[in-house]
Formats: C-alpha cells, structure tokens, sequence
C-alpha cells in the first residue's frame, strides 16, 4: 500500500465584499482570506494543523495581497459609505 501525504497551506475565502483600495485607489471587489497548514493524505486536506493564521486581503482589482487591517483604514476613510 502506498500513501501519499504532506503538509502544506489552505487558503480559504472568508469574506467578498468591496472596499476602498489603497494601491488602484478604486472602489473595488476583495476577498478577505485565511491561511491555514493542513495534513492531507492523497492531496485532500484532512486535518488542520495550526490556528488560522492571520487573514489576508486581495484586491479583485489590481490582484495586490494586502494585510487584512487596510479594511479598517478603508472602511473609516471610505467615501462610498
Ligand atoms: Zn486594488
């Protein structure tokens, strides 16, 4: 029997909403994600292994990865809401 496991990150999105982006500076669609290591046997994540590391945000936009705490800033400065 032969298995094939490993150890490797899962990214999942938590969040799609839209925010002010401060790289394109439009008003854009993101994506708020978590990353998390998981064990998985036959590359099917099985078992999370760590806490959910600290979430990140993408720009739909211009694709630029972001700290998730500009949704903060883009929130307060917003000029759409
Ligand atoms: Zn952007």
């Amino acid at each position: 029997m032969f298995f094939i496991f490993g150890i490797g990150p899962k990214t999942k999105v938590v969040e799609k909403k839209q925010f002010a982006c401060p790289v394109c500076r439009t008003y854009s669609s993101y994506e708020l994600k978590q990353q998390r290591n998981y064990f998985s046997l036959f590359f099917i994540p099985l078992i999370p292994l760590s806490k959910p590391k600290t979430a990140f945000v993408k720009c739909l936009n211009c694709s630029t990865d972001m700290p998730s705490n500009v949704l903060q800033h883009a929130q307060q400065k917003g000029p759409f809401d």
